[in-house]
């Protein structure tokens, strides 16, 4: 069995016990004699498997009894129409552009109202989180919105922003369960599962109850709502079963790795040994302002558009994959998620500096 190190930014890396583990029970679940695949999502034993996986994840991360979870479809790029669906009640909400996928979420809210941008870093590429200590957030804004870490320009806030007392809906998507959080700063806290959880086609959204309402903007689908999700305690319709069952087993590993507290050590050792190399490097260098780096998302570049990507080719051929950085950026992107063993950053590493060598 050939594995290789795979540096990509989403669908990404799981954790190759968990995918074991999958491997040995697609054929008989449990003694159930079937595949979680096949078995009904109303079933006494999908049940099971889905009230497990949000006892794990609320253990995880000390969710309060006055949020709820939800496991949902529709990727993280619908819910960034849900959340002014089920949020703009004055029709008005600000958000603060950091990258692509804070602006999609931007373009997307002001379909249903009026979205400002109170701050951005557009002007430098993306590559650094702007002060957000006392940005002017209009009065009446139903919520202040960020994309926590930038999964395409490898930024991350190391704050949250002083929101002046409006509601925080947070993406979480890129860095999902790589560190602990305190639930309570947030009035919603979402992400798609791919980056750092588990297989494409859920997104789990941690809602403090009272912003789960009836109260709604005029047309949304009654699937959107999240007042409908969360009354059937996501069972509304049918929901992707297999996916949230391996998000389930993703849960179980990080418990047993020691939980947030671990993952985050283990992550910034990890995010250390890549971002020291590319310091010392007179070849490779990162692109972000160094206060701001992601532990979870390290863009990089040579400098050179043919050396970027001989660089990539033969890192592919060495067994590194997907090194190319995002097609709006170029250069290259190791995303280096909770599963990447510490070993694959090594030798990532051990490669660039034989690559600088040969290159200098
Ligand atoms: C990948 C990503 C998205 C988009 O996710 P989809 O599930 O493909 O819609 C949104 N936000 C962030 C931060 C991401 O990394």
């Amino acid at each position: 069995m050939a594995r290789v190190y795979n540096f990509s930014a989403g669908p990404a890396v799981l954790p190759e016990e968990v995918l074991r583990e999958a491997a040995e029970e697609m054929m008989d679940y449990q003694g159930s004699g079937q595949s979680v695949m096949e078995m009904s999502h109303r079933s006494k034993v999908y049940d099971n498997i889905i009230k497990e996986a949000e006892a794990d994840l609320r253990e995880l991360m000390n969710i309060p009894d006055n949020y709820k979870v939800l496991f949902l479809q529709g990727g993280a790029s619908q819910f960034f129409a849900e959340v002014p669906m089920n949020l703009m009640k004055n029709k008005k909400a600000a958000y603060i552009i950091t990258g692509q996928w804070a602006k999609k979420a931007y373009k997307e809210a002001q379909i249903y109202g009026e979205a400002v941008a109170v701050a951005s870093s557009e002007d430098k590429t993306f590559s650094y989180i702007p002060d957000c200590s006392d940005l002017d957030i209009p009065e009446d804004a139903d919520y202040v919105y960020i994309c926590e870490n930038n999964t395409i320009y490898g930024t991350k806030f190391k704050t949250l922003p002083n929101t002046k007392g409006h509601i925080l809906v947070s993406d979480v998507s890129s860095c999902f369960l790589s560190e602990p959080i305190d639930v309570t700063k947030y009035g919603v806290v979402y992400g798609g599962v791919q980056k750092n959880i588990g297989p494409a086609g859920v997104v789990i959204a941690v809602i403090r109850e009272d912003l789960i309402t009836d109260d709604v903007l005029e047309g949304t689908p009654t699937m959107l709502k999240w007042k409908t999700q969360a009354d059937a305690d996501s069972l509304y319709n049918t929901p992707p079963c297999y996916n949230i069952y391996i998000c389930g087993k993703v849960f179980k590993w990080i418990k047993k790795m020691g939980g947030l507290q671990a993952m985050k050590e283990h992550n910034e050792k990890k995010a250390k040994i890549l971002y020291d190399f590319l310091d010392e490097s007179k070849l490779f260098k990162g692109t972000v302002v160094k206060e701001d780096r992601s532990l979870m998302n390290v863009p990089f570049v040579t400098g050179d558009k043919e050396l970027d990507a001989k660089f990539v080719e033969e890192a592919t051929k060495a067994g590194f994959v997907n090194l190319k950085g995002h097609r709006s950026v170029g250069g290259m992107r190791a995303s280096i998620y909770n599963a990447m063993p510490i070993e694959g950053v090594e030798k990532l590493v051990e490669f660039m500096r034989n690559f600088e060598k040969e290159n200098a």
